[in-house]
């Protein structure tokens, strides 16, 4: 890689099919989420101009009202109707991307695997709405703060709370060797709070820092274990970061503070865009006539919470390969292992896959990132 670009030289070690197929996935992406967002949309307005929601209510409540069934019938067909719309869309989605990858089976197989997805979605819409309906009755003011907060609980109790206990199977030490030696001596110089670095025996795991409270849990996956050492410190570095900066918990808070402002938009929004939809009887938020605009809002939210998430950890990713360069001081071993666990998603998407899709930033920023660095410390005593 003597002279011309380092980047092309470490992008061109990726098999070119491998790239042009993972760019073409990508775009199918993009394609099957825009179709996807739109289909959603347009049956919400839909339902609501022709004011089924108002209809199926009417069945139900002839002679005295009865919201709990009123709110479950009409969950219940809406989800039906999101769901069947969403079956071709998404099959014809997946069926594209993984025609760009040179896999997978034809478009009726996706059909009956999309359609496998119906059911699901129907029965937790009927375990979920009407409690949640009826908390919108009972509580007109509180229920967003009541339900986003819940919410949120929930986001942390599962997606950061093992993470900060480090909880998981028990697992053996790594056995001793370059690399256990090479991950220790990044762990001392960065002063992380691990006592012991562990092997995990699963394949497809490729390694981890966890941990919180001023512990921490280091674990090699056995591609690591049995990788050149600068692969694993340049891999481990960055984990570290993560670890340093809690990039999993503020993540986690991102996403629920995205929901409690989903919910407070629900709340306001709701049931002016049911009637600018053409179902004017909607009254308030928990109306059932306001459902389909309530799900249009919790969509366009879910998007807004998705470019919140992503775009805190691209950042928090580019901070991490800066952290893995200072500490563990190992460009190539970065690249190498940013191309080992590389996830097949384009190298060079455009900015609104990245924005939408990307939680690091695409591997041709991130070796970008490597040679600006090692351009900046040259010199063969760049681990010292
Ligand atoms: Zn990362």
């Amino acid at each position: 890689m003597a002279g011309g670009d380092p980047v092309d030289g470490w992008l061109a070690r990726l098999p070119e099919a491998q790239r042009l197929s993972a760019h073409a996935a990508t775009d199918a992406r993009l394609l099957g989420w825009a179709l996807g967002l739109a289909t959603l949309l347009i049956a919400c307005a839909a339902v609501s101009r022709a004011g089924l929601m108002g209809r199926l209510r009417s069945v139900v409540e002839t002679a005295t009202p009865r919201p709990w069934l009123a709110s479950a019938l009409c969950a219940g067909a809406l989800a039906l109707i999101l769901a069947l719309a969403n079956v071709p869309v998404g099959a014809f989605a997946n069926w594209r991307i993984d025609l760009a990858r040179g896999a997978g089976g034809g478009l009726l197989a996706h059909l009956g695997q999309s359609a496998t997805g119906v059911l699901p979605s129907v029965v937790e819409t009927l375990v979920f709405a009407p409690p949640i309906y009826w908390l919108m009755r009972r509580a007109p003011r509180a229920w967003p703060w009541i339900v986003g907060g819940a919410l949120s609980a929930t986001i942390l109790a599962g997606g950061w709370l093992p993470y900060a206990l480090a909880s998981g199977p028990a697992l053996a030490p790594a056995p001793a060797g370059a690399v256990r030696e090479g991950v220790a001596r990044l762990i001392t110089d960065a002063g992380l709070p691990a006592r012991t670095i562990l092997a995990s025996p699963d394949p497809a795991f490729d390694a981890d820092v966890a941990g919180a409270f001023g512990q921490a849990k280091v674990v090699l996956g056995p591609q690591l274990l049995a990788a050149p050492p600068a692969e694993a410190r340049a891999w481990v570095g960055h984990l570290m970061s993560h670890y340093v900066h809690d990039d999993l918990l503020v993540v986690c808070l991102i996403y629920g503070f995205a929901g409690l402002l989903a919910m407070l938009a629900v709340q306001r929004f709701a049931a002016p865009l049911a009637r600018a939809f053409g179902a004017r009887g909607a009254r308030d938020a928990a109306d059932p006539e306001t459902m389909p605009a309530a799900v249009a809002v919790l969509a366009l939210a879910l998007v807004a919470a998705t470019l919140a998430g992503n775009g805190y950890l691209r950042w928090a990713n580019v901070r991490a390969d800066q952290y893995s360069l200072d500490h563990a001081r190992e460009p190539e071993g970065l690249v190498a292992a940013m191309e080992r666990f590389w996830d097949h998603a384009s190298v060079d998407p455009n900015p609104l896959e990245e924005a939408l899709f990307y939680a690091h930033p695409p591997l041709s920023k991130r070796f970008a990132h490597v040679a600006a660095w090692r351009a900046a410390h040259p010199g063969p005593d760049r681990r010292l």
